[in-house]
Protein backbone atom coordinates (compact mmCIF):
# COMPACT_ATOMS: atom_id res chain seq x y z
CA UNK A 1 0.00 0.00 0.00
CA UNK A 2 0.94 3.18 -1.03
CA UNK A 3 2.49 5.41 1.95
CA UNK A 4 0.45 8.61 0.72
CA UNK A 5 -2.95 7.14 0.53
CA UNK A 6 -4.17 9.44 2.72
CA UNK A 7 -3.04 12.60 0.64
CA UNK A 8 -5.53 14.19 -2.18
CA UNK A 9 -2.70 14.09 -4.48
CA UNK A 10 0.38 12.08 -6.28
CA UNK A 11 3.57 12.33 -4.52
CA UNK A 12 6.50 11.17 -6.37
CA UNK A 13 10.25 11.78 -7.83
CA UNK A 14 8.23 12.74 -11.02
CA UNK A 15 6.71 16.30 -10.08
CA UNK A 16 10.08 17.43 -9.40
CA UNK A 17 11.04 19.84 -11.60
CA UNK A 18 7.53 21.03 -12.40
CA UNK A 19 6.90 24.89 -12.51
CA UNK A 20 3.69 26.92 -11.72
CA UNK A 21 3.02 29.80 -13.50
CA UNK A 22 1.26 32.51 -11.56
CA UNK A 23 -2.52 32.04 -13.48
CA UNK A 24 -1.96 28.40 -12.21
CA UNK A 25 -1.38 28.74 -8.93
CA UNK A 26 -3.79 29.21 -5.98
CA UNK A 27 -1.99 30.37 -3.15
CA UNK A 28 1.89 32.06 -3.32
CA UNK A 29 4.02 30.96 0.08
CA UNK A 30 6.99 33.65 0.65
CA UNK A 31 8.77 34.71 -2.95
CA UNK A 32 9.68 38.12 -4.10
CA UNK A 33 6.69 40.12 -2.78
CA UNK A 34 7.16 38.90 0.76
CA UNK A 35 9.99 40.37 2.49
CA UNK A 36 9.97 37.93 5.47
CA UNK A 37 10.03 34.23 4.84
CA UNK A 38 12.31 31.26 6.19
CA UNK A 39 12.82 27.49 6.60
CA UNK A 40 14.70 26.03 9.64
CA UNK A 41 15.80 22.73 10.56
CA UNK A 42 16.91 22.69 14.27
CA UNK A 43 18.47 19.21 15.84
CA UNK A 44 16.95 18.96 19.34
CA UNK A 45 16.70 16.84 22.55
CA UNK A 46 14.17 13.40 22.06
CA UNK A 47 12.13 15.02 24.80
CA UNK A 48 11.76 18.51 23.04
CA UNK A 49 10.33 16.57 19.51
CA UNK A 50 6.69 14.96 19.70
CA UNK A 51 7.31 13.18 16.37
CA UNK A 52 4.89 13.50 13.92
CA UNK A 53 3.01 16.10 15.13
CA UNK A 54 2.46 19.57 12.60
CA UNK A 55 1.24 22.42 14.26
CA UNK A 56 -0.06 25.41 12.10
CA UNK A 57 0.29 28.89 13.21
CA UNK A 58 -2.23 31.27 11.71
CA UNK A 59 -3.82 31.05 8.62
CA UNK A 60 -4.26 26.99 6.93
CA UNK A 61 -4.50 26.81 3.07
CA UNK A 62 -8.10 26.62 3.24
CA UNK A 63 -8.27 29.68 5.06
CA UNK A 64 -5.95 31.73 2.47
CA UNK A 65 -7.38 34.11 -0.39
CA UNK A 66 -6.72 32.89 -4.14
CA UNK A 67 -4.35 34.60 -5.80
CA UNK A 68 -2.62 35.92 -3.02
CA UNK A 69 0.95 35.69 -1.71
CA UNK A 70 1.55 34.92 2.27
CA UNK A 71 4.65 35.45 4.52
CA UNK A 72 5.84 31.88 5.39
CA UNK A 73 8.05 29.83 7.39
CA UNK A 74 8.84 26.30 7.72
CA UNK A 75 10.29 25.16 11.09
CA UNK A 76 11.59 21.38 10.90
CA UNK A 77 12.66 20.03 14.37
CA UNK A 78 14.61 16.57 14.76
CA UNK A 79 15.66 14.30 17.42
CA UNK A 80 17.75 11.28 16.94
CA UNK A 81 21.07 9.11 18.70
CA UNK A 82 23.25 9.92 15.83
CA UNK A 83 21.92 13.64 14.85
CA UNK A 84 24.35 16.24 14.90
CA UNK A 85 23.75 20.06 14.78
CA UNK A 86 26.30 19.72 11.44
CA UNK A 87 23.55 18.21 9.73
CA UNK A 88 20.95 20.83 9.87
CA UNK A 89 21.82 22.48 6.64
CA UNK A 90 21.16 19.61 5.20
CA UNK A 91 17.94 18.17 6.61
CA UNK A 92 16.80 21.88 5.74
CA UNK A 93 18.24 21.63 2.37
CA UNK A 94 16.10 18.65 1.66
CA UNK A 95 12.55 20.52 2.19
CA UNK A 96 13.04 22.01 -1.42
CA UNK A 97 13.70 18.48 -3.06
CA UNK A 98 10.30 16.72 -1.00
CA UNK A 99 8.07 19.84 -1.11
CA UNK A 100 8.69 19.45 -4.70
CA UNK A 101 7.66 15.32 -4.99
CA UNK A 102 3.88 16.53 -4.29
CA UNK A 103 1.78 17.70 -7.14
CA UNK A 104 1.16 21.03 -7.91
CA UNK A 105 3.76 22.35 -5.09
CA UNK A 106 6.30 23.93 -5.95
CA UNK A 107 9.58 25.26 -3.95
CA UNK A 108 11.92 27.25 -5.35
CA UNK A 109 15.26 28.83 -3.26
CA UNK A 110 16.33 27.99 0.29
CA UNK A 111 16.81 29.53 3.78
CA UNK A 112 15.74 33.29 3.74
CA UNK A 113 14.31 33.42 0.21
CA UNK A 114 12.07 30.58 -0.34
CA UNK A 115 9.09 30.47 -2.66
CA UNK A 116 6.01 28.06 -2.76
CA UNK A 117 3.46 27.76 -5.12
CA UNK A 118 0.23 25.47 -4.83
CA UNK A 119 -1.39 25.01 -8.11
CA UNK A 120 -5.22 25.89 -7.93
CA UNK A 121 -5.49 21.75 -9.92
CA UNK A 122 -4.50 20.25 -6.54
CA UNK A 123 -6.06 22.76 -4.36
CA UNK A 124 -9.21 21.43 -6.01
CA UNK A 125 -8.36 18.29 -5.79
CA UNK A 126 -8.40 18.31 -2.03
CA UNK A 127 -4.81 19.80 -0.83
CA UNK A 128 -6.24 22.71 1.26
CA UNK A 129 -4.22 22.09 4.64
CA UNK A 130 -0.53 22.05 5.85
CA UNK A 131 -1.67 19.02 7.37
CA UNK A 132 -1.07 16.91 4.59
CA UNK A 133 2.06 18.98 3.15
CA UNK A 134 3.64 18.11 6.79
CA UNK A 135 2.57 14.34 6.63
CA UNK A 136 4.30 14.03 3.44
CA UNK A 137 7.50 15.98 4.63
CA UNK A 138 7.21 13.47 8.22
CA UNK A 139 6.92 10.32 5.89
CA UNK A 140 9.76 11.19 3.41
CA UNK A 141 12.18 12.61 5.83
CA UNK A 142 12.08 9.51 7.75
CA UNK A 143 12.11 7.20 5.37
CA UNK A 144 15.01 8.62 3.15
CA UNK A 145 16.92 9.70 6.63
CA UNK A 146 16.66 7.07 8.81
CA UNK A 147 18.73 9.08 11.49
CA UNK A 148 16.34 11.03 12.28
CA UNK A 149 14.07 9.08 15.22
CA UNK A 150 11.48 11.84 15.72
CA UNK A 151 10.13 14.92 13.85
CA UNK A 152 7.53 17.57 14.14
CA UNK A 153 6.84 20.46 11.61
CA UNK A 154 5.68 24.05 12.36
CA UNK A 155 4.13 26.20 9.47
CA UNK A 156 3.92 29.81 10.16
CA UNK A 157 1.71 31.88 8.20
CA UNK A 158 0.96 34.48 10.62
CA UNK A 159 2.65 37.61 9.66
CA UNK A 160 3.78 39.22 13.18
CA UNK A 161 5.09 35.45 14.48
CA UNK A 162 7.27 34.93 10.88
CA UNK A 163 8.33 38.67 11.58
CA UNK A 164 9.37 37.49 15.09
CA UNK A 165 11.38 34.44 13.56
CA UNK A 166 13.06 35.67 10.73
CA UNK A 167 15.79 37.79 11.94
CA UNK A 168 16.56 34.83 14.43
CA UNK A 169 17.15 32.50 11.04
CA UNK A 170 19.34 34.93 9.61
CA UNK A 171 21.41 34.72 13.01
CA UNK A 172 21.46 30.87 12.60
CA UNK A 173 22.16 30.63 9.04
CA UNK A 174 25.44 33.33 9.68
CA UNK A 175 26.68 31.07 12.53
CA UNK A 176 26.35 28.11 10.08
CA UNK A 177 28.63 29.60 7.63
CA UNK A 178 31.05 31.13 10.29
CA UNK A 179 32.03 27.62 11.52
CA UNK A 180 32.72 26.83 8.00
CA UNK A 181 35.10 29.63 7.09
CA UNK A 182 38.88 29.55 7.23
CA UNK A 183 39.45 25.90 6.01
CA UNK A 184 41.24 25.50 3.18
CA UNK A 185 40.40 23.98 -0.21
CA UNK A 186 44.29 22.65 -0.01
CA UNK A 187 44.03 21.32 3.56
CA UNK A 188 41.72 18.88 3.01
CA UNK A 189 42.03 15.49 0.28
CA UNK A 190 38.17 15.35 -0.50
CA UNK A 191 35.18 17.55 -2.11
CA UNK A 192 31.91 16.99 -2.24
CA UNK A 193 29.25 17.37 -5.17
CA UNK A 194 25.63 17.71 -4.80
CA UNK A 195 22.80 16.90 -8.00
CA UNK A 196 19.66 18.04 -5.98
CA UNK A 197 19.35 20.87 -8.66
CA UNK A 198 19.43 17.89 -11.44
CA UNK A 199 15.92 18.19 -11.52
CA UNK A 200 15.61 21.45 -12.91
CA UNK A 201 19.13 21.58 -14.48
CA UNK A 202 20.20 18.02 -15.59
CA UNK A 203 23.65 19.04 -16.78
CA UNK A 204 24.47 20.81 -13.20
CA UNK A 205 26.53 19.48 -10.40
CA UNK A 206 27.51 21.50 -7.51
CA UNK A 207 31.33 21.09 -6.46
CA UNK A 208 31.42 22.05 -2.65
CA UNK A 209 35.00 22.88 -1.42
CA UNK A 210 35.39 24.68 2.31
CA UNK A 211 36.23 27.83 0.12
CA UNK A 212 33.84 27.77 -2.65
CA UNK A 213 30.41 27.64 -1.20
CA UNK A 214 27.41 25.45 -2.97
CA UNK A 215 25.65 27.84 -5.42
CA UNK A 216 22.29 27.65 -3.22
CA UNK A 217 23.93 28.94 -0.27
CA UNK A 218 22.52 26.80 1.74
CA UNK A 219 25.32 23.62 2.04
CA UNK A 220 28.97 23.99 3.39
CA UNK A 221 31.98 21.81 3.12
CA UNK A 222 31.00 20.53 6.25
CA UNK A 223 26.99 19.89 6.12
CA UNK A 224 28.22 18.49 2.52
CA UNK A 225 30.65 15.91 4.83
CA UNK A 226 27.66 14.82 7.00
CA UNK A 227 25.44 14.49 4.49
CA UNK A 228 27.70 12.31 2.39
CA UNK A 229 28.48 10.36 5.43
CA UNK A 230 25.03 9.57 6.55
CA UNK A 231 23.20 9.04 3.08
CA UNK A 232 26.45 7.76 1.03
CA UNK A 233 24.03 7.29 -1.98
CA UNK A 234 22.40 10.38 -1.20
CA UNK A 235 22.72 13.55 -4.01
CA UNK A 236 25.71 14.74 -2.13
CA UNK A 237 28.66 12.43 -2.58
CA UNK A 238 32.65 12.67 -2.07
CA UNK A 239 34.98 13.71 -4.72
CA UNK A 240 38.51 12.39 -4.73
CA UNK A 241 40.58 15.83 -5.46
CA UNK A 242 42.90 13.73 -7.72
CA UNK A 243 45.63 16.17 -8.95
CA UNK A 244 45.61 19.99 -8.86
CA UNK A 245 46.02 20.72 -12.19
CA UNK A 246 46.00 24.56 -12.52
CA UNK A 247 46.15 26.14 -8.79
CA UNK A 248 44.70 29.37 -9.61
CA UNK A 249 41.67 28.89 -11.80
CA UNK A 250 41.21 25.82 -9.46
CA UNK A 251 40.90 22.75 -12.28
CA UNK A 252 41.49 19.31 -10.31
CA UNK A 253 41.33 15.96 -12.19
CA UNK A 254 39.29 14.38 -9.75
CA UNK A 255 36.68 17.42 -10.03
CA UNK A 256 36.95 17.00 -13.47
CA UNK A 257 36.16 12.94 -13.76
CA UNK A 258 33.56 13.14 -11.17
CA UNK A 259 31.30 15.62 -12.65
CA UNK A 260 31.79 14.08 -15.81
CA UNK A 261 30.27 11.23 -14.59
CA UNK A 262 27.46 12.93 -12.71
CA UNK A 263 26.21 15.09 -15.95
CA UNK A 264 26.83 12.19 -18.46
CA UNK A 265 29.77 13.28 -19.96
CA UNK A 266 27.93 16.89 -20.86
CA UNK A 267 30.29 18.85 -18.58
CA UNK A 268 33.95 17.42 -18.57
CA UNK A 269 36.29 20.72 -17.13
CA UNK A 270 35.29 22.96 -14.14
CA UNK A 271 37.33 25.59 -13.06
CA UNK A 272 36.41 26.42 -9.73
CA UNK A 273 37.73 30.06 -8.98
CA UNK A 274 36.69 31.60 -12.74
CA UNK A 275 34.13 32.84 -14.45
CA UNK A 276 35.34 32.13 -17.80
CA UNK A 277 36.84 29.21 -19.95
CA UNK A 278 34.97 26.50 -17.76
CA UNK A 279 33.51 27.42 -15.00
CA UNK A 280 31.31 25.99 -12.62
CA UNK A 281 27.62 25.43 -14.03
CA UNK A 282 24.78 27.13 -12.66
CA UNK A 283 21.87 25.53 -11.74
CA UNK A 284 18.82 28.16 -10.76
CA UNK A 285 18.81 28.49 -7.27
CA UNK A 286 21.93 30.48 -6.88
CA UNK A 287 21.72 33.29 -4.90
CA UNK A 288 23.66 35.99 -6.86
CA UNK A 289 24.82 36.29 -10.70
CA UNK A 290 28.11 37.53 -11.07
CA UNK A 291 27.95 38.72 -14.68
CA UNK A 292 30.82 40.58 -16.61
CA UNK A 293 30.38 43.96 -18.08
CA UNK A 294 32.18 44.54 -21.31
CA UNK A 295 32.22 48.08 -21.42
CA UNK A 296 34.33 48.38 -17.88
CA UNK A 297 36.18 44.92 -18.35
CA UNK A 298 35.20 44.11 -14.84
CA UNK A 299 31.98 42.20 -13.25
CA UNK A 300 28.67 43.70 -11.62
CA UNK A 301 26.90 41.37 -9.05
CA UNK A 302 23.02 41.35 -8.36
CA UNK A 303 21.12 39.52 -5.94
CA UNK A 304 18.13 37.51 -6.38
CA UNK A 305 16.10 40.00 -4.09
CA UNK A 306 17.49 42.85 -5.92
CA UNK A 307 14.04 44.75 -7.59
CA UNK A 308 15.93 47.56 -9.55
CA UNK A 309 17.65 46.52 -12.71
CA UNK A 310 21.19 45.89 -12.41
CA UNK A 311 24.32 48.76 -13.64
CA UNK A 312 23.70 47.08 -17.30
CA UNK A 313 20.16 47.74 -17.19
CA UNK A 314 19.21 43.70 -17.03
CA UNK A 315 16.94 42.62 -14.12
CA UNK A 316 18.22 39.70 -11.78
CA UNK A 317 15.55 37.55 -14.22
CA UNK A 318 16.92 37.95 -17.50
CA UNK A 319 20.58 37.70 -16.04
CA UNK A 320 19.65 34.55 -14.21
CA UNK A 321 18.04 33.11 -17.62
CA UNK A 322 21.32 33.53 -19.35
CA UNK A 323 23.24 32.01 -16.71
CA UNK A 324 21.09 29.17 -15.52
CA UNK A 325 20.34 25.53 -16.78
CA UNK A 326 23.42 23.96 -15.57
CA UNK A 327 25.42 25.45 -18.28
CA UNK A 328 29.06 26.78 -18.18
CA UNK A 329 28.69 30.28 -19.78
CA UNK A 330 31.04 32.68 -20.37
CA UNK A 331 31.10 35.61 -18.13
CA UNK A 332 27.68 34.86 -16.61
CA UNK A 333 27.91 32.84 -13.13
CA UNK A 334 25.87 31.79 -10.42
CA UNK A 335 27.03 32.33 -7.12
CA UNK A 336 26.52 32.07 -3.39
CA UNK A 337 26.46 35.23 -0.98
CA UNK A 338 29.30 33.11 1.27
CA UNK A 339 31.15 32.53 -1.90
CA UNK A 340 31.82 36.33 -1.61
CA UNK A 341 33.36 36.07 1.43
CA UNK A 342 36.01 33.51 -0.01
CA UNK A 343 39.88 34.48 -0.67
CA UNK A 344 38.98 32.24 -3.68
CA UNK A 345 36.19 34.03 -4.51
CA UNK A 346 37.00 34.56 -8.77
CA UNK A 347 40.50 34.53 -7.71
CA UNK A 348 41.35 33.71 -11.50
CA UNK A 349 39.92 36.89 -13.07
CA UNK A 350 41.44 39.12 -9.74
CA UNK A 351 38.77 38.43 -7.43
CA UNK A 352 37.46 41.71 -5.76
CA UNK A 353 39.57 43.95 -7.98
CA UNK A 354 37.27 42.87 -11.11
CA UNK A 355 34.00 43.38 -9.06
CA UNK A 356 32.98 47.15 -9.77
CA UNK A 357 29.08 47.20 -9.06
CA UNK A 358 26.83 45.42 -6.65
CA UNK A 359 23.54 46.19 -4.44
CA UNK A 360 24.22 47.98 -1.47
CA UNK A 361 22.17 45.35 0.46
CA UNK A 362 24.71 42.72 -0.31
CA UNK A 363 28.05 45.06 -0.41
CA UNK A 364 26.80 45.37 3.43
CA UNK A 365 26.62 41.54 3.82
CA UNK A 366 29.97 40.95 2.91
CA UNK A 367 31.71 44.20 3.47
CA UNK A 368 34.32 42.60 6.25
CA UNK A 369 35.37 40.54 3.63
CA UNK A 370 36.17 42.87 0.12
CA UNK A 371 39.65 44.08 0.72
CA UNK A 372 39.74 47.39 3.13
CA UNK A 373 41.11 49.57 0.05
CA UNK A 374 38.60 48.81 -2.36
CA UNK A 375 35.30 48.93 -0.20
CA UNK A 376 35.09 52.80 -1.64
CA UNK A 377 35.98 51.96 -5.31
CA UNK A 378 32.56 49.35 -5.79
CA UNK A 379 29.89 51.06 -6.54
CA UNK A 380 25.96 50.20 -5.50
CA UNK A 381 23.17 51.33 -7.34
CA UNK A 382 23.62 54.79 -5.01
CA UNK A 383 26.49 55.29 -7.27
CA UNK A 384 25.91 54.42 -10.50
CA UNK A 385 22.74 53.28 -12.34
CA UNK A 386 24.21 53.59 -15.75
CA UNK A 387 27.39 52.24 -17.26
CA UNK A 388 28.09 55.85 -18.37
CA UNK A 389 28.11 56.66 -14.18
CA UNK A 390 29.82 53.68 -13.74
CA UNK A 391 32.62 54.34 -15.73
CA UNK A 392 33.18 57.68 -14.27
CA UNK A 393 32.74 56.81 -10.98
CA UNK A 394 35.26 53.99 -11.20
CA UNK A 395 37.54 56.81 -13.11
CA UNK A 396 37.03 59.11 -9.86
CA UNK A 397 37.94 56.34 -7.34
CA UNK A 398 40.37 54.85 -8.88
CA UNK A 399 39.40 51.55 -9.05
CA UNK A 400 42.02 48.90 -10.28
CA UNK A 401 39.63 48.14 -13.94
CA UNK A 402 40.67 51.21 -14.65
CA UNK A 403 44.56 50.33 -15.34
CA UNK A 404 43.17 47.31 -17.02
CA UNK A 405 41.46 50.53 -19.99
CA UNK A 406 45.00 51.32 -20.12
CA UNK A 407 46.84 48.60 -20.38
CA UNK A 408 44.59 47.65 -23.12
CA UNK A 409 44.26 50.85 -24.75
CA UNK A 410 48.29 50.48 -25.23
CA UNK A 411 48.32 46.62 -26.08
CA UNK A 412 45.74 47.61 -29.48
CA UNK A 413 48.19 49.11 -32.11
CA UNK A 414 50.96 45.94 -31.24
CA UNK A 415 48.26 43.08 -30.95
CA UNK A 416 46.23 44.04 -34.03
CA UNK A 417 48.45 43.83 -36.95
CA UNK A 418 49.71 40.46 -36.09
CA UNK A 419 46.74 39.04 -34.83
CA UNK A 420 45.15 40.33 -38.32
CA UNK A 421 47.89 39.12 -40.23
CA UNK A 422 47.24 35.33 -39.26
CA UNK A 423 43.73 35.36 -39.73
CA UNK A 424 44.16 36.72 -43.17
CA UNK A 425 45.46 33.85 -44.07
CA UNK A 426 43.14 31.15 -42.02
CA UNK A 427 39.73 33.18 -42.51
CA UNK A 428 39.73 36.36 -43.63
CA UNK A 429 38.35 38.64 -41.52
CA UNK A 430 36.16 36.47 -39.38
CA UNK A 431 35.46 35.94 -35.71
CA UNK A 432 33.56 33.11 -33.97
CA UNK A 433 29.81 33.84 -34.66
CA UNK A 434 28.97 31.34 -32.08
CA UNK A 435 31.11 29.56 -29.05
CA UNK A 436 30.29 27.32 -26.61
CA UNK A 437 31.75 24.22 -24.46
CA UNK A 438 28.27 22.31 -25.42
CA UNK A 439 26.07 23.45 -28.66
CA UNK A 440 23.17 20.98 -28.58
CA UNK A 441 21.69 20.95 -32.19
CA UNK A 442 18.32 19.36 -32.41
CA UNK A 443 17.35 18.16 -36.25
CA UNK A 444 15.11 16.07 -37.90
CA UNK A 445 14.07 13.37 -34.86
CA UNK A 446 18.32 13.67 -33.79
CA UNK A 447 20.28 15.79 -31.11
CA UNK A 448 23.43 16.69 -32.31
CA UNK A 449 25.90 18.20 -29.85
CA UNK A 450 29.12 19.74 -30.87
CA UNK A 451 30.99 19.91 -28.02
CA UNK A 452 33.84 23.38 -27.65
CA UNK A 453 32.63 24.40 -30.92
CA UNK A 454 33.76 27.66 -32.86
CA UNK A 455 31.34 28.28 -35.61
CA UNK A 456 32.52 31.20 -38.30
CA UNK A 457 29.68 32.54 -40.52
CA UNK A 458 30.61 35.28 -43.73
CA UNK A 459 27.51 36.63 -42.83
CA UNK A 460 24.56 36.43 -40.59
CA UNK A 461 21.18 37.03 -40.54
CA UNK A 462 18.43 37.51 -38.17
CA UNK A 463 14.74 37.40 -39.33
CA UNK A 464 11.40 37.28 -37.22
CA UNK A 465 9.76 33.63 -37.47
CA UNK A 466 6.32 33.83 -38.23
CA UNK A 467 4.39 31.18 -36.88
CA UNK A 468 2.62 28.78 -38.76
CA UNK A 469 -0.37 29.68 -38.01
CA UNK A 470 0.00 33.71 -39.29
CA UNK A 471 2.08 32.23 -42.60
CA UNK A 472 -1.06 30.64 -43.83
CA UNK A 473 -3.09 33.90 -43.12
S1 LIG B 1 22.55 24.59 -5.56
FE1 LIG B 1 24.05 22.96 -5.57
S2 LIG B 1 24.38 22.41 -3.43
FE2 LIG B 1 22.51 23.61 -3.53
S3 LIG B 1 20.92 22.03 -3.68
FE3 LIG B 1 21.43 22.67 -5.78
S4 LIG B 1 22.96 21.23 -6.49
FE4 LIG B 1 22.84 21.04 -4.25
Amino acid sequence: MSMFQDIPVDVGVIYEGERIRRKDMHVELGGPDIKEKFELARVKKPEEVEDGKITIIGPDIKDMEEGKSYPFGILIEVAGAKLEPELEGVIERRIHAYCNYIEGFMHLNQRYDIWLRLSKKSFQKGLNSFQYIGKVLHRLFKSELPIIEKMQITFITDPEKVKELYPQALQIYEARDARARGLKDEEVDKFYGCILCQSFAPTHCCVITPQRYSNCGAISWFDARASANIDPKGPIFEIEKGELLEPVKGEYSGVNEAVKKRTLGEITRVWLYTAFGYPHTSCGCFEAVAFYIPEVDGFGIVHRGYKDVAVNGLAFSTLADSTAGGRQVDGFHGISIEYMRSPKFLQADGGYKRVVWMPKEVKERVKNFIPAELVDKIATEEDAKTIDELKAFLKARGHPVVERWKEEAVAVPEAVPAEAEAKEEAAPAMAPVVTAATLPITAGGYKIILKDAKIYAKRVVIKAVKSEKSEKK
